[in-house]
């Protein structure tokens, strides 16, 4: 209760309210309510913490997310195809692809800096590495499809990439107990045949991408800057990939050029 209305006092403006204890008989943070304190609570992040993970600061909170989720499907019964989700708020999401690299460092990240994010895992790459996601989404990642083998969609008939996807829905269900809402093709790549595989293998939204981390830098699909809701790639690579640096290191260097334009991350889900 304590460390909570210590919490309270800084969300407040300074002298706004003034606490004299838990006898109080209109105690603000019960009307606040305990989840929303909570909450509060979980999203801080120290400057020392920032700062062990190669950031000047913590990432600010993210905003609340809206209460209804802003997305229209491609066609009837179809997905929605998203490559950044409608916001004006200065928000972009995490995703990270395939799981090749599995840097046990880079889950007390996530954790440390409370990291929202979206891992679009595909099976054959994962392999025998599908402990190593489950720490991860134990820790707040979430799990997303990214098929089975990670082809080329287009060049395979509807049934190719049912099998494709709808095998990993299953194989991911199996490991994790659910089955995942989003997919991204491999490549960023898909046909008409891909839409219909996705829902009917039961994924309502198809999720491309407007930047992409590099080694050193963000790219972006169009223009040079990032945008309000842009949804942001990486993948889960190691040294050998990113000429030595660590998962983590790259990480920070995102986040870092994230924060220099004034954005925070929040979740991909909360808007999907
Ligand atoms: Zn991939």
């Amino acid at each position: 209760m304590r460390r909570a209305h210590r919490l309270l006092a800084g969300v407040l403006a300074a002298g706004a309210l003034a606490l004299t204890g838990c006898a109080q008989s209109v105690d603000p943070i019960e009307r606040l309510g305990r989840k929303a304190a909570q909450k509060v609570e979980e999203r801080r992040v120290s400057t020392a913490t920032a700062r062990r993970w190669g950031l000047d600061r913590p990432l600010a909170p993210a905003p609340k997310p809206p209460s209804k989720k802003p997305f229209a499907a491609a066609g009837p019964g179809l997905p929605a195809v998203v490559d950044h989700v409608p916001t004006k708020d200065k928000v972009v999401f995490l995703t990270f692809d395939d799981g090749a690299e599995r840097d046990p460092r880079f889950v007390r990240m996530v954790k440390e800096l409370k990291l929202p994010v979206s891992m679009f895992l595909t099976d054959r790459v994962v392999g025998p590495g599908y402990a190593h996601f489950g720490k991860l989404r134990s820790v707040g990642a979430t799990v997303q499809n990214h098929t089975l083998d990670h082809p080329y969609l287009p060049g395979l008939s509807y049934e190719g990439q049912r099998w494709e996807i709808c095998g990993q829905q299953e194989k991911l269900k199996e490991r994790f107990g659910a089955q995942p809402r989003l997919f991204r093709p491999p490549y960023g790549e898909y046909n008409d045949d891909t839409l219909r595989a996705a829902a009917d293998c039961g994924l309502s939204a198809m999720v491309l991408w407007r930047a992409s981390m590099q080694i050193d830098d963000l790219r972006y699909a169009d223009g040079s800057r990032l945008g309000p809701g842009d949804i942001v790639l990486a993948h889960f690579r190691g040294p050998a990939e990113l000429k030595g640096a660590s998962l983590t290191e790259m990480t920070a260097r995102m986040l870092r050029k994230i924060q220099a334009q004034g954005y925070t991350v929040a979740r991909l889900e909360d808007y999907l």
